[in-house]
């Protein structure tokens, strides 16, 4: 086992708390995973390592218990928001092997997938169309914490189990990792020929780094399970905060999309990428918030809410933000600090660049484009970021108070015709937002 520092020294010190979040998701795999042990006042709490990931026939027995797929009780008739969006979505999978900084999927399912036989998520379907009231025919999402992560893993047993990354996908994905995304596509061929089934979505978040090693899965994704739009999450475009957030880099996002058109356009069909991004992350820079404003202003995008990046439990972002340290790497007290947007003014600041074209931020965004020495972007031509003028009644809004978790935003796209495209329908909420 490890001993962590005790729950005092954490407490009083960012820098052991750091250590201690290191430490802690460096024992995430339960091939090898370390009990760990910390002092709390008089006593020690023991922390067992993270439980071997449930066989499919383990996971098969625990989705087909008979669950009565309703509400509890107690809430009586009341509309309850969050289960009509999951009523009629199915969960493949549990786990993520991705590790985004920012999220805590990997300390609540594991980084090993878990998945469930295709007979068992055929048979779901099928309970959902024979026993759901309002059921239409539509499923709303097929999907997990990552989409298209149903059976991909580890080559060999014996290296996962010695494994140490804390990821299989970042910086690039792992020689061991086993892509095949045939599964997958054959899960999603037989749930569509289901009687009865008119149409079925994957609104789950979906790792396109790992997607585009499979020409095949982005056509039947393209071709069959897009509404119009499909959400993915390159969350920045500047490689300082992509690094503290273990993602991949925009030359991804940008192989993605040119097969996301190409077969967008061989089904002909008129589909579009919508891209989340998120302000104020740990080791993001005011110039690297202008970069990402820029890059929306050249791709036509204008985001219609925007929220920034909030510490959450245990994630390893969190470490970051509350220590100013990088926890991807060693940590101590001489090892170097990253850029930490905090404070009100700071973090709205960067918000108001992924709002750019609201003229409520052009105030706050001309006054530091000036003091970033970027006075250049302030003016009425194509090649400015804000007007240099401020419209009758577009007022500073008061802003509202920050909710705790954390938020993303939804994007539409202009496409240069001036034109807004409509938001997707119902079904095409995304369950990674859900997280
Ligand atoms: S060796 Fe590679 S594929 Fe296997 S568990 Fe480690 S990172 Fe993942």
């Amino acid at each position: 086992m490890i001993r962590l520092p005790a729950y005092e020294q954490v407490r009083d010190d960012p820098v052991l708390y750091a250590h201690a979040s290191r430490v802690m998701h460096g024992e995430t795999n339960p091939g090898n995973a370390r009990a760990l042990l910390q002092r709390h006042g008089t006593r020690d709490i023991w922390i067992n390592p993270p439980p071997i990931p449930l066989t499919t026939r383990e996971m098969d027995g625990v989705f087909d218990l008979p669950y009565s797929r309703l509400p509890h009780p107690e809430y009586g008739k009341a509309n309850i928001p969050a289960f009509e969006m999951i009523q009629h979505s199915v969960n493949i999978l549990r786990g993520c092997f991705g590790s985004c900084t920012f999220c805590s999927i990997t300390e609540h399912e594991g980084r090993i997938i878990q998945n469930r036989s295709e007979k068992s998520i055929l048979r779901e379907i099928e309970a959902i169309r024979d026993t759901s009231p309002n059921f239409t025919g539509h499923i709303s999402d097929l999907g997990g914490p990552t989409a298209n992560m149903y059976r991909p893993a580890c080559k060999d047993k014996k290296i996962e189990q010695a494994c140490r990354k804390p990821s299989c996908v970042y910086p690039g994905i792992c020689p061991n990792l086993n892509t095949d995304h045939q599964p997958l596509i054959r899960l999603y061929r037989k749930a569509r020929a289901l009687p009865g089934i008119k149409k079925i979505f994957i609104a789950s978040g979906l790792r396109y780094d790992l997607a585009v090693e499979s020409p095949e899965y982005v056509r039947e994704l393209v071709t069959h399970h897009v509404g119009g739009y499909l959400k993915i999450a390159p969350e920045h475009t500047e490689t300082g905060p992509l690094s503290k957030m273990m993602k991949p880099g925009m030359g991804t996002y940008d192989r993605f999309k040119e097969m996301f058109d190409k077969y967008s356009r061989e089904a002909g069909k008129e589909q579009y990428l919508i891209p989340y991004f998120i302000a104020a992350h740990p080791g993001t820079t005011d110039q690297d918030m202008l970069n990402l404003a820029l890059w929306l202003k050249r791709n036509g995008f204008r985001a219609d809410q925007v929220q920034a990046f909030l510490p959450s439990p245990m994630s390893i972002a969190t470490a970051m933000y509350h220590s100013g340290k990088d926890t991807l790497r060693k940590v101590s007290r001489n090892s170097d600090s990253i850029a930490i947007p905090k404070g009100i003014k700071q973090r709205r600041l960067h918000k108001a660049f992924l709002r750019y074209h609201d003229p409520a931020n052009w105030p706050m965004l001309r006054s530091a484009l000036k003091a970033m020495g970027r006075g250049d972007l302030i003016g009425n031509g194509k090649r400015h970021l804000v007007p240099s003028f401020q419209p009758k009644g577009t007022t500073v809004k008061a802003q509202k108070p920050e909710t705790a978790g954390k938020k993303r935003f939804k994007t539409q796209q202009t496409h240069g015709t001036g034109r807004t495209h409509k938001k997707a329908g119902p079904g095409r909420r995304n369950r990674a937002r859900r997280k």
